[in-house]
């Protein structure tokens, strides 16, 4: 099982580090993968039991890119994660599927476990169509190898995120059920996953883990959703 942290564009340095350290405490249980995405200026080769992960990444190595982060800086502090198509690239920062596919396989071919996001708007969401809902998320994969095996899939609907109104444990299932008949890799949920719900939406079939987002910045919160997906 995944549990992944996004720290988004919260916590600095020294809190990341205090997190880190604070989170050793809480330990690793066996069963569960955990990760950590911390803002670029607090990334380092942390001793940790979480893998560190990037939250983005410029398809090149270096170059006149400015305010970009590339593969010479990750290099730097052996970051090997990068988490990728998130709907805040994808709709406040105007991303399209066109760049998402370009760093994906840019990223892929320099070896990174990625983890890509995928998820269906408000508008598409109410219209109630499995039909448009399918073809919406079949149009985020375009462009991407599913098949790469160190692909993690996050399906995460733009308007669950950050609202504290999760999906429901059947909408869940039917959208990765949809997404397992694309790709073999491990799908998570992600959208207002907290301690309350983090169990039922564990126990979902094919549900192999949890990206979170706010309810992961405080590292008490954290350990409290290991420790639950631990006693699953
Ligand atoms: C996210 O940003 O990936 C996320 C799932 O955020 P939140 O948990 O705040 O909805």
């Amino acid at each position: 099982m995944i549990l992944a942290a996004n720290f988004k564009m919260n916590h600095t340095r020294a809190s990341t580090k205090l997190y880190i350290d604070r989170l050793q405490i809480c330990g690793k249980p066996e069963n569960i993968q955990i990760y950590l995405f911390p803002p670029f200026t607090a990334l380092d080769r942390y001793e940790s039991v979480a893998v560190i992960g990037a939250q983005n990444g410029y398809p090149a190595r270096n170059g006149s890119y400015t305010g970009e982060i590339g593969l010479e800086q990750l290099e730097e502090f052996e970051i090997k994660t990068i988490l990728l198509g998130h709907s805040e690239r994808r709709h406040l920062l105007g991303e399209d599927q066109e760049f998402i596919a370009k760093k994906f396989d840019f990223y892929k071919q320099a070896g990174f476990e990625i983890f890509y996001c995928v998820g269906e708007t408000l508008e598409v969401r109410k219209s109630g169509s499995k039909e448009l809902m399918e073809a919406y998320l079949e149009a985020q994969l375009e462009g991407i190898d599913t098949a790469y095996e160190k692909l993690v899939i996050a399906y995460e609907p733009v308007w669950a995120i950050g609202t504290g109104q999760s999906a429901t444990p059947q909408d869940i299932q039917e959208a990765l059920a949809y997404l397992r008949t694309k790709s073999g890799a491990p799908l998570l949920y992600g959208g207002s996953v907290k301690p309350q719900n983090i169990a039922q939406i564990l126990e979902i079939s094919e549900c192999d883990g949890a990206l979170i987002g706010t309810a992961s910045w405080d590292v008490e919160q954290f350990c409290e959703m290991i420790q639950i997906a631990k006693e699953l």
